[in-house]
């Protein structure tokens, strides 16, 4: 039995003495769906259902350990311990009702330093779990065998946090350093980006339509970028199109970049958008566009370069 020594041990009974040993391999988030205190969730877990999580962490970032991360708990269906006798650790977060919103900044600090500890005590591997049984780490949603019938937990916030701040936080971490921001020299070379995409695209009168192409992140992981979108789209009629990109960010602000205007003759024409600009953490590069009458985006396309 391992007891994380930040975390205020608030052993369930009789599920500590009673469930099987695991041996951890992996350590999966979670959003409780209440913004409830640590103690307010072990509440829950001793008197209301026995689907306990190892760890518990409330909104101010505090955290209470209610399992030993060597004792089986019970939040990730056929993950929570296996034929060979591996199993997943467990984290249980505050959230709003219906886990729509983001772990707050204590929270991201509280679940690095509960992974960095996974990592140096249990030997979990830097990564995220590459198949259901995988030794890493992950989030409830990532593989069905972790979630009796489903889930989304622990929501789209979350996740685009766990890739973009809480797993690159915890290899920061692990390995000494806290996170960087990119060199302004840049002294990196860049990667490239070229994504393409036949699916069509129905473009409605001045109304501004999302484009993705092959998801809605058009730069994903990057800090910095320069590259261009071009469109192929069919019109009745010559007409006016214009194009923005715009970075989003998790909690559901965004900053538009500047409206770019084409105009497009009648049948196919081929239009093109360049932009160039700086992404803070945990923002996703994204394109919309809008046009003076009814239109069909048959071909999209972006290329360029990026610098994470
Ligand atoms: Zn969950």
């Amino acid at each position: 039995m391992a007891w994380y020594p930040n975390a205020s041990k608030m052993e369930l009974q009789p599920e500590s003495d009673d469930q099987p040993a695991i041996r951890p391999t992996q350590l999966i988030f979670h959003s409780i769906a209440a913004a409830w205190t640590p103690r307010r969730t072990y509440e829950f877990w001793r008197d209301s259902t026995n689907l306990e999580s190892h760890f518990g962490v409330g909104y101010d970032g505090s955290t209470a350990q209610y399992i030993g991360t060597e004792t089986r708990a019970d939040a990730n269906y056929l993950a929570n311990r296996r034929g060979d006798g591996s199993g997943a650790v467990s984290v249980e977060t505050a959230s709003n009702d219906d886990a729509s919103d983001p772990w707050t900044p204590a929270q991201v600090r509280t679940l690095i330093e509960i992974g960095v500890w996974m990592h140096q005590h249990h030997g979990i591997p830097l990564r995220i779990c590459r198949s259901h049984d995988d030794p890493g780490f992950g989030f409830h949603r990532l593989y069905s065998p972790w979630a009796d019938g489903g889930t989304d937990c622990p929501g789209d916030a979350r996740v685009a946090q766990f890739y973009g701040e809480v797993f690159p936080g915890i290899v920061a971490a692990a390995n000494g350093q806290t996170p960087t921001t990119t060199d302004p020299k840049g002294d990196d070379m860049p990667y490239t980006r070229a994504e393409y995409s036949g699916d069509t695209l129905t473009l409605e009168r001045n109304t501004w339509t999302p484009v993705e192409i092959n998801g809605a992140d058009l730069y994903p992981g990057a800090q910095s970028y320069s590259g261009t979108v071009y469109l192929t789209l069919t019109t009745p009629s010559g007409i006016v199109i214009q194009g923005r990109f715009y970075h989003q960010a998790e909690d559901g602000r965004r900053w538009d970049g500047p409206i770019i205007e084409r105009i497009a003759t009648s049948g196919s024409s081929f239009v093109d958008f360049t932009h160039a600009g700086f992404v803070s953490s945990g923002e996703s590069v994204r394109f919309e566009m809008t046009s003076s009458e009814d239109a069909t985006v048959t071909a999209r396309r972006v290329a360029g370069l990026y610098w994470k």
